[in-house]
């Protein structure tokens, strides 16, 4: 089995250069995943001088670990948004994702992209009498929408349920190839592209936004924040309180590919096929925000035995996932703060390959001037009513309740024996034991907003419960926001 995503399986990609000089550029897109890579993508045939940084390797982050579903029935989301905003919000949300599904396929179409891309059908299931009326609720959303459905009882596969919503017409794909594919065909268009660039600071200079890597300056005009959790900005301020969900993921080999996807709409069980030279199952759950759900060991678990229960003894891949969940479920797109030129693509509540190409699509039409029917729908300075979002007290809890609780807990249960956190130098210190004996001692507080790190035992890395940054066992940071190692010299 290997501790890694399905989709990078068989990717080589030859990695690009980082930057290594000081430069000017009309547009700077921060962050390479189906947010920035789209927004290229939309930008390759206008005159502007466009440049991507990716702290890692294009396509890697979140868009890496996705299970790759392009459907507009994502679980209870359309109930949310009824309740939130009203019905003709919903259709137009609808309308937004079914647009987002034929961008990719046009794409995939125009250029021949080779991603395994299959038009099926999606369910949203429950086995639970408790959440019958929620889908009941979700038929009713779907009639007043005039949105061709079907009410069943069953799955396609044996697997526990009662009720479930249908729809045709949607489909999944490989994400990994298709941003790649977008990828080559931006380079081939004259856009620049850095990989290991890490955008540490950002600050306005006159006209120009002045972006800081480890070693050099960009002067942008215009500044894109496709990095998924923006790396500067506190979280309180960042628009509307957002939070991570994280989940956990597997997939195995099955006899066939059952043509559909499907997911519960409470206590996430997420199911899709996928084929390659064999026929896989792919499988998500175990959705919780990320303070809650940190012991990896259990997680994984508990996950693989209901697989093996429920779907396929024959396990080859698992790995986890975050996203970043607003609380009227509804995605950040547009100018951030107003500011002509500033632009952010995030919280897109675990659907962002459509949402994310859409951003693409949208910031790239407010970079041209373009009008774009979306745009005013994803504002990110649109008003939340907060009587009707109940969830923005609970988000903004949330993020307080995990920050003081991984203030007070320090060594947790689950810790193997070779971990643990103690005073060193009057530090707080995370510590881990290697095989030789040899001590890996770190700083256990996230440089991002100073949260107690906590350790997760199947990758062996330090990883924040408040905001996602994670550091190998030398301090090293693997993933944003912070953008700060947590060595100790
Ligand atoms: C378990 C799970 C399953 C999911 N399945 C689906 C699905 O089936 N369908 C669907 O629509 N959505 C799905 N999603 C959601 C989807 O994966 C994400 O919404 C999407 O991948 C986010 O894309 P992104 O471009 O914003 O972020 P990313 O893909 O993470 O891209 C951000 C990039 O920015 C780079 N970066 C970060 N910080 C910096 C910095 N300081 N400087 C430079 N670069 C930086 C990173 O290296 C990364 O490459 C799922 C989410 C989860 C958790």
């Amino acid at each position: 089995m290997n501790n890694n995503s399905l989709w990078l399986k068989g990717i080589k990609t030859k990695l690009l250069s980082s930057l290594k000089e000081d430069i000017t550029t009309d547009v700077l897109i921060i962050g390479g995943g189906i947010t920035g890579i789209s927004t290229a993508f939309y930008l390759k045939d206008t005159k502007l001088n466009v440049t991507l940084i990716d702290s890692d390797k294009i396509g890697y982050g979140a868009s890496s670990k996705t299970t790759g579903k392009l459907t507009y029935l994502q679980e209870l989301i359309l109930n949310k948004i009824k309740t939130n905003y009203n019905i003709k919000t919903v259709e137009q949300y609808i309308e937004s994702q079914k647009y987002a599904i034929d961008l990719v396929k046009d794409n995939i179409l125009n250029y021949n992209i080779k991603c395994n891309f299959e038009t099926n059908s999606s369910y949203v299931f429950t086995d639970q009498n408790k959440y019958i009326s929620k889908l009941k609720e979700l038929n009713n959303i779907l009639i007043k929408c005039k949105i061709d459905h079907k009410i069943c009882t069953n799955l396609p596969i044996k697997y526990p349920s009662k009720y479930a919503v249908k729809v045709n017409n949607t489909a999944v794909f490989h994400p990994i190839k298709y941003i790649l594919a977008l990828k080559d065909i931006c380079l081939e268009k004259g856009i620049h592209m850095y990989e290991k660039t890490k955008a540490i600071n950002l600050e306005k200079e006159d006209e120009y936004y002045i972006v800081k890597t480890k070693s050099n300056k960009i002067r942008a005009k215009k500044v894109v924040l496709a990095c998924h959790y923006p790396f500067f900005l506190i979280p309180g301020l960042f628009p509307f309180k957002t939070y991570l969900e994280k989940s956990y993921v597997a997939s195995g080999i099955v006899n066939k590919n059952k043509m559909f996807n499907a997911i519960s709409c409470k206590d996430i069980h997420s199911i899709r096929y996928h084929s390659d030279a064999k026929d896989y199952v792919i499988y998500a759950g175990l959705s919780r925000p990320l303070g809650q759900n940190m012991n990896n060991e259990k997680n994984f678990d508990e996950l693989l035995w209901h697989v093996r229960s429920n779907l396929t003894k024959d396990i080859k891949y698992y790995w986890f996932n975050y996203d970043v969940m607003t609380p009227d479920s509804m995605p950040i797109i547009g100018h951030y703060q107003s500011d002509p030129n500033l632009f952010i693509g995030t919280g897109y509540n675990t659907w962002g390959m459509t949402n994310g190409s859409l951003a693409g699509k949208i910031i790239s039409d407010l970079i041209k001037g373009k009008e774009n029917k979306y745009a005013h729908l994803f504002n990110p300075s649109r008003k939340v009513n907060i009587m009707k979002a109940v969830n923005i007290l609970n988000y903004d809890l949330n993020s307080s309740v995990t920050y003081v609780l991984s203030k007070l807990k320090t060594n947790y249960s689950f810790y193997p024996k070779n971990v643990k956190v103690e005073m060193r130098n009057g530090k707080k210190c995370g510590i881990y034991i290697d095989e030789e004996g040899c001590e890996h001692v770190v700083s256990n507080i996230c440089p991002h907003m100073k949260c107690n790190l906590v350790f997760n035992a199947v990758d062996k890395t330090w990883d924040c419960p408040c905001h996602g940054s994670r550091f190998d066992i030398d301090g090293k940071v693997i993933k944003g926001p912070s953008v700060y190692n947590i060595s100790i010299k």
